[in-house]
């Protein structure tokens, strides 16, 4: 096991933020949030060594959720960092683009907090 415990979540709307925050915090895990692509990747970078997922909102100015994929993935030292995109729908092209950038799961806004739960659990399970 590692000592990882913390989770990152980026969107751009502060009340999902905060929404998602509290329900991973019943769950103890250590929340870490921004609201665009650059901190995100300034926050990984810095904080590598305690993140164990990031929830990543995939509309999102400047710097889209892609974006942020691509750049994570195209670094093989943050191969272990799980992503779960958030959609606004289930478009069945961002699901193909995200597969294809390297994203470990979707979440489909709105989603209910129980669900969000477990699906967390089941990314990080795999
Ligand atoms: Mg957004």
């Amino acid at each position: 096991m590692s000592d990882k415990n913390s989770i990152l979540i980026c969107d751009d709307e502060p009340d999902i933020v905060s929404l998602v925050q509290k329900f991973l915090q019943l769950d103890n895990y250590n929340t870490l949030t921004c609201s665009n692509g650059k901190e995100a990747l300034k926050i990984l970078e810095e904080k590598y060594d305690e993140i164990l997922l990031i929830l990543l909102d995939v509309m999102m100015p400047a710097l889209s959720g892609f974006e942020v994929l691509r750049t994570i993935r195209s670094k093989d030292s943050y191969n272990d960092v799980k992503v779960i995109l958030f959609t606004v729908k289930s478009f069945k092209e961002d699901i193909e683009k995200g597969t294809e950038l390297g994203a470990d799961g979707y979440v489909t806004k709105p989603f209910s907090g129980n669900e969000l739960r477990s699906y967390v659990k089941e990314i990080l399970n795999n």
